[in-house]
């Protein structure tokens, strides 16, 4: 993913119908004419039994500081902006607001507060309903499950259906980094949550992409993050730029109705909306093979099972998304704010008198190295 912020000829020629800023002469004109017949067409998907119809880009805001870049996507046609309460201490879902101003209506807005009381997630839903200001919030997903009894937690379906109830909410589901296709699978016999926002990419296993598309038809709506697989850069692979291809891999999967890549600067914002709608071919597959090859190694599949290889209780998934982060997002402040909520049990404190790292990967994961330089950023 490219870093620089730059508008180029994306802000100049498009706009949401496709419409172009013309400038008046006929030869601007004609290639403006050009250049709309060349806008790729909105994609909408349906969220499962919310009904809810979402283009297949939704916007990842979890890192954007500019409203403006938010701004250019809701002005393309893209309908959904995904949050969080605790991205960037609060802040991100004011920068959303800003973005949105008075279009909140014609707009689906996901946020996600962290699982805790009762009293607490009613404060944060308060608080993000202020930050949005919006007197309801679309999707509601307690941030980041990991365990199965999770999905049973009477404090939180208690406090989600009264929140519902209450009309601050419409529909609820959860993210989850950890354990995905485990509660996925759990979600079928609790049905309760409308909506599962997981981890997803060219990466994943098959396990996990069968789990996806039986929820998917039993009407759970999917909506895909991390498409990317980290986003990492690497000079093995010359002048392929993998970020579209790994992106229309997600998209081409008709179990997943959205997408939400994190978008910071308008170059990335027009790389991913140009694939909305595209068929994976050839040569994104040979990309992804290369980019395979590279980050084979690094980028922790999140699958889970390795857990309970460390006899510490070290949350080695984890600590490699705070790494991702770090070292694919390239975004150091996120990578130090994940990892700073980890407790002193899950953190890399053991690891520092261990020996030997016996945590072994199945998807050939370095993971020992990993941790290594983990501690080089985080300890
Ligand atoms: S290190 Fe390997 S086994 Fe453990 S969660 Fe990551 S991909 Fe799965
Ligand atoms: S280095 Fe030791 S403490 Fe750290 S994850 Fe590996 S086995 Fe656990």
């Amino acid at each position: 993913m490219k870093q620089d912020v730059s508008r180029r000829t994306f802000i100049q020629t498009t706009t949401a119908a496709g419409i172009v800023l013309g400038t008046g002469s006929f030869t601007s004109q004609a290639r403006a004419q050009e250049q709309v017949q060349k806008a790729p067409a909105l994609l909408y998907r349906t969220l499962g039994r919310t009904g809810l119809k979402m283009t297949l880009l939704g916007f990842g805001a979890m890192r954007t500081s500019d409203p403006a870049v938010i701004r250019k996507a809701i002005d393309l046609g893209v309908n959904n902006i995904d949050t969080a309460r605790r991205y960037m201490d609060g802040q991100n879902e004011e920068i959303v607001a800003k973005a949105v101003g008075d279009q909140r209506k014609e707009l689906i807005i996901t946020t996600k507060i962290p699982p805790t009381t009762p009293e607490q997630m009613t404060a944060d839903v308060e608080a993000s309903l202020k930050a949005l200001n919006s007197d309801y919030i679309d999707i509601l997903l307690l941030h980041s499950l990991k365990r199965e009894s999770d999905l049973k937690n009477e404090d939180w379906l208690n406090f989600l259906q009264k929140v519902k109830k209450e009309g601050k909410v419409r529909f609820v589901g959860f993210s989850t980094h950890n354990n995905m296709d485990a509660l996925l699978t759990a979600n079928l016999q609790e049905k309760f949550f409308d909506v599962i926002l997981t981890v997803y990419n060219f990466k994943s296993s098959e396990t996990l992409r069968s789990a996806i598309a039986t929820a998917a038809q039993a009407d759970i709506g999917i909506i895909a993050m991390k498409t990317q697989a980290g986003g990492y850069e690497d000079a093995a692979m010359g002048e392929l730029s993998p970020h579209q291809s790994a992106l229309k891999w997600v998209m081409n999967d008709a179990h997943v109705a959205c997408t939400i890549p994190s978008i910071v600067t308008f170059d990335q914002l027009e790389e991913n909306f140009k694939v909305m709608g595209s068929k994976i071919g050839w040569m994104d597959r040979k990309t992804l093979h290369r980019y395979g090859a590279v980050i084979d190694g690094r980028l922790c599949r999140m699958c889970g099972q390795c857990s309970g290889q460390c006899q510490a209780g070290v949350a080695i998934s984890d600590i490699q998304r705070c790494l991702m982060y770090a070292e694919g997002y390239r975004d150091l402040q996120l990578a130090q704010s994940n990892y700073a909520e980890l407790s002193a049990q899950q953190n890399l404190r053991a690891c520092a008198t261990c020996s030997h790292c016996t945590v072994t990967c199945p998807n050939g994961v370095q993971v020992a190295a990993n941790l290594q330089r983990a501690q080089q950023l985080f300890a």
